[in-house]
């Protein structure tokens, strides 16, 4: 552990640092509440041990502020004190203080306190990192490790917003699998889902810029979002797709449009400020239909 010594006292801070060296840790000292914030502004502890009479702000106001500077995050803050009874103790607690211990500082006690610390520390470590890895995994498909469309929605809201800022076209494309019904009737579910892989990875392939999102939609369905990019772009995104996935030649016996399997897209732009992400998906949807009433295998884009 990294931990942060916050003590006037030359004496008291460099006998709380050797005991702390002592048991493995990295201990680095702060003189008063400026320095201890200062430190605290461009190197990251685990720890925090602070004295609570200190000239300038005092241990109470420095937690103050050191937990306002971490937000969300949580790192254990203990006091020093020689007078820490009653009164003073619901101070602390109420300032964001963990524990005190009371001074003249015993080294085992000390000790004891940096490893009960630290492994609170650690469970909280482990628990945002399994809630990061919940968030991560809540957004992604199980099939085709796609971002699925919670993930997609959240991106969708983000590039909404960063259009407007920047006054940049948004498009969409919006993708259903043509005749799928009839594949997964005929050749099987396992088959219907390995084609639902294949057309992932196609998709994926015909996707040139890094900023380009892709997200399987619902069962059969897929959507690609395009930022800063103009209809002409994103019919040239809608065609490669299209190609990839006919290119892979996956046999399709029971298609009425082609012996492989194919796909249908909707194309659609966010032109004004007005347009919402309903209404993009709506458009994109709407097109898509068209696609597929007018034979299926193509795209459509602007129909006026
Ligand atoms: P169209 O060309 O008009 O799109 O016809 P379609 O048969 O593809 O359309 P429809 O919406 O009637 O069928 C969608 C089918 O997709 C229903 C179901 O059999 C299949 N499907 C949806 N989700 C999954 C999935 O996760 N796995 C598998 N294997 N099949 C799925
Ligand atoms: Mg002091
Ligand atoms: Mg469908
Ligand atoms: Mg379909």
């Amino acid at each position: 552990m990294n931990v942060l010594v916050v003590e006037d006292s030359r004496a008291i801070r460099d006998l709380v640092i050797a005991y702390i060296e002592e048991v493995g840790h990295k201990a680095v000292g702060a003189e008063d509440g400026h320095d201890a914030l200062e430190i605290f502004s461009h190197e990251k502890f685990d720890l925090v041990m602070m004295d609570v009479e200190m000239p300038g702000i005092d241990g109470l106001e420095t937690t103050r502020r050191i937990r306002a500077r971490l937000g969300d995050q949580w790192i254990p803050i203990v006091f020093l004190s020689s007078n820490f009874s009653g009164s003073h103790f619901v101070e602390g607690i109420n300032a964001g203080g963990d524990a005190y211990l009371g001074k003249p500082v015993n080294g085992p006690v000390l000790q004891s306190m940096v490893r009960a610390m630290g492994r609170i520390a650690n469970m909280q470590e482990q628990l945002s990192r399994a809630n990061r890895e919940l968030e991560r995994l809540s957004q992604v498909d199980a099939l085709t490790n796609l971002m699925n469309r919670r993930g997609f929605y959240l991106n969708l809201g983000r590039e909404f917003g960063r259009s407007a800022r920047e006054h940049s076209p948004l498009s969409l494309i919006m993708l259903d699998v043509d005749s799928f019904k009839p594949y997964n009737d005929n050749y099987g579910h396992l088959r219907g889902d390995s084609c639902l892989k294949m057309i992932a990875k196609a998709i994926q392939s015909a996707i040139l810029r890094p900023a380009d999102i892709v997200a399987r939609y619902g069962g059969e369905e897929f959507v690609i979002l395009l930022p800063n990019t103009e209809t002409s772009g994103a019919i040239q995104v809608a065609e490669r797709v299209r190609k990839a996935v006919e290119s892979e030649n996956l046999e399709h016996q029971f298609s009425p449009v082609a012996s492989y399997v194919t796909v249908s897209l909707g194309v659609a732009t966010k032109k004004s400020s007005e347009v919402s992400p309903e209404d993009l998906i709506g458009l994109a949807d709407k097109r898509l239909y068209i696609a597929k009433d007018s034979g299926r295998n193509r795209y459509v884009a602007e129909s006026d």
